[in-house]
């Protein structure tokens, strides 16, 4: 038997949507409710491997009921967009990053791993070819979902023998349109979203269906988003669907301190949790900032605040960037995360949305902007 085969981009065949949408004015887009015109799909199969990647008008799938997916949740995504630089040309942000993440959360459930640079430059066409939905103002981009689902059709549990890639696109607009609105968070100890050892650090669909719950009571609360703690010690995780920073003055040395969770299993591998350390570290270092990566605690942070070491808090992640935080809910009391009554964001806040806004629009030249 010959190998199977790995992704292929130069047997890519294109069939065009005879019936193109209209466009949505820009103002009026939606997170995740518009999609473009076509979709790339590739199909797998443990015989053949990776069959030849197509694009096709968007359209709906035909699945048999008793489809892998459906039962046992074979299916794992990744989030990431397409930016319009000044000259119209389209720009992926760290797209190596990830596909790096896409195979590891397939490979975590027996679901079939790719060449990482195969699927981008496919991504990249895509991109491409959708380039009228992108409208060219700071803000906007294309949301890219690649998701990949196990499609066998069994109820036996074990390895999918087929799976089926594919890739929408979803054009948004800025997350704060008015600007920053910072969010209260409440920490939540009776609810864990994820453990060493478990799966938290992957994203897999099956990870997000049970956050819903106790979002929705930190919602019927007055809060916006659930703060993830873990275990007796109650270490501060992640905020709902973003990694979490805080910025934090030593109590002994006065040293500003620039913090967030380890990649210990129990938060996801951020890429912009990844591109803000970095960025942290070339710009913040030399003003005499300490970045770190560690373990650190509810307690430790009220503590902070009480004394007024807590200067400002965010989340981050690819739909908003930078997320301000004003406040966290803990033990029936309010632990207030730096900003004067008035503020909707923190100086830092702000600086890191301008550098990485910078780099995904292609303002500041770098290599982590992959023009497609
Ligand atoms: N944590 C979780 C649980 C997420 O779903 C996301 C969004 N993918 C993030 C963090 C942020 O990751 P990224 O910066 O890659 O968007």
């Amino acid at each position: 038997a010959s190998q199977p085969q790995d992704i292929d981009p130069s047997k890519l065949v294109v069939k065009h949507n005879s019936h193109p949408g209209s466009l949505k004015k820009p103002e009026d887009l939606i997170f995740g409710r518009n999609f473009t015109d076509h979709m790339l799909t590739i199909e797998w199969n443990k015989e053949t491997g990776w069959l030849a990647p197509h694009i096709v008008p968007y359209q709906n799938l035909s699945l048999d009921p008793a489809t892998c997916v459906f039962h046992y949740a074979f299916e794992c995504f990744e989030g990431m967009k397409a930016y319009k630089d000044k000259a119209g040309k389209i720009r992926l942000f760290r797209p190596d990053k990830n596909m790096e993440r896409f195979n590891k959360s397939a490979a975590r459930i027996a679901l079939p791993t790719f060449a990482p640079t195969a699927l981008t430059e496919l991504i990249a066409t895509f991109a491409k070819l959708e380039s009228r939905f992108i409208p060219d103002a700071r803000g906007y981009s294309l949301y890219l979902r690649p998701t990949m689902i196990g499609t066998q059709k069994t109820l036996g549990v074990g390895p999918p023998g087929s799976a089926l890639l594919y890739v929408i696109a979803s054009p948004v607009g800025p997350y704060y349109p008015t600007g920053f609105k910072a969010v209260s968070l409440e920490a939540t100890d009776y609810a864990v979203r994820a453990w060493p050892g478990g799966v938290g650090d992957k994203k897999l669909g099956a990870n997000y269906a049970p956050c819903i719950v106790p979002q929705r009571e930190a919602m019927s609360r007055g809060f916006q988003q659930n703060l993830w703690l873990f275990g007796d010690e109650e270490y501060v995780t992640e905020v709902g669907t973003m990694n979490f920073f805080v910025a934090i003055k030593n109590k002994e040395t006065g040293q500003k301190e620039l913090i967030t969770a380890p990649l210990d299993g129990t938060i996801l591998e951020g890429v912009t949790r990844d591109s803000v350390l970095a960025l942290a570290h070339e710009k913040l270092a030399a003003e005499g900032w300490k970045i770190e990566e560690r373990k650190y605690t509810m307690k430790e942070l009220d503590e902070a605040a009480n004394e007024g070491r807590l200067i400002e808090a965010f989340g981050a992640g690819t739909a908003a960037i930078v997320s301000p935080v004003r406040a966290i809910s803990w033990r029936g009391k309010l632990v207030h995360c730096g900003l004067k009554d008035h503020e909707e964001s923190g100086e830092l806040t702000m600086r890191v949305k301008g550098w990485m806004e910078a780099r995904q629009y292609g303002d500041d030249e770098h290599e982590w902007s992959y023009v497609c």
